[in-house]
């Protein structure tokens, strides 16, 4: 596969720690899904992707088994990136309304998504002391993106695991709950918005709706102004 990587996105790929994730990686990537029975797997950490001036930071929690796990691209290849990736275009913040592989061309107006831990978990569920390894990572990440004004976390587990590390960070207290849409201003001036994730289980519920995550985007892009 082709793709730029800066020197944080190198590391963050070769990267082992974790060794449960490195096996589980290995798994998934040998117990490839029906549809991708001829495609490589990426098979390793999943670094995030954007423009490093960008205003917004998009982040999830993991990448997914068969989505960038299988592409190299967070949110990539699954059926949540596909509805995000959608409203994203819809919303004018994407040039595509599709996001397929690292090589698509897919550009996003001054917007960075990644995740908070870069391996994919089992069943969904890091370990705390993954999460903890993997912080370094993710702290360097977004103190890398100069112009950052506002951060949208996609779904409750990501939200609650960005204003921990935060508060660790920042050594504050105070109470963030989650729900759709509510905003927090931050002590270093960003601001952390709430958002359901985009997951199948969201959408095919209602939870969300592309009409919901589109309205969201388009308040998000004000107030970064983007
Ligand atoms: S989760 Fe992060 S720290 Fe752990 S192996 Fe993956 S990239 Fe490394």
């Amino acid at each position: 596969m082709d793709i730029k990587l800066n020197s944080l996105d190198k590391t963050i790929v070769s990267c082992k720690k974790c060794p449960r994730l490195v096996k589980f990686i290995h798994k998934v990537s040998s117990n490839k899904r029906k549809q991708s029975m001829d495609e490589v797997y990426w098979a390793k950490p999943v670094p995030g992707f954007g423009n490093l001036k960008s205003k917004l930071a998009i982040i999830g929690l993991a990448p997914a088994a068969h989505g960038g796990t299988r592409t190299g691209r967070a949110f990539t290849g699954d059926k949540s990136g596909d509805f995000l990736f959608k409203c994203l275009f819809e919303a004018g913040i994407a040039n595509k309304p599709y996001s397929k592989n690292i090589n698509d061309n897919l550009k996003l107006k001054s917007t960075y998504i990644t995740n908070i831990l870069k391996c994919v978990p089992p069943e969904d569920k890091p370990l705390s002391n993954e999460l903890l390894n993997c912080s370094k990572f993710f702290d360097k990440e977004i103190l890398s993106l100069k112009r950052l004004k506002v951060i949208l976390t996609l779904g409750k587990v990501a939200f609650d695991n960005y204003v921990k590390l935060y508060k660790k960070k920042y050594n504050i207290n105070g109470k963030f709950i989650f729900r759709h849409g509510k905003m927090y201003l931050l002590p270093d001036n960003k601001i952390l918005i709430a958002s359901y994730h985009p997951s199948p289980r969201n959408v095919n519920t209602k939870i969300i709706s592309h009409q919901m995550m589109i309205n969201l985007l388009n308040k998000v892009k004000k107030i970064a102004k983007i």
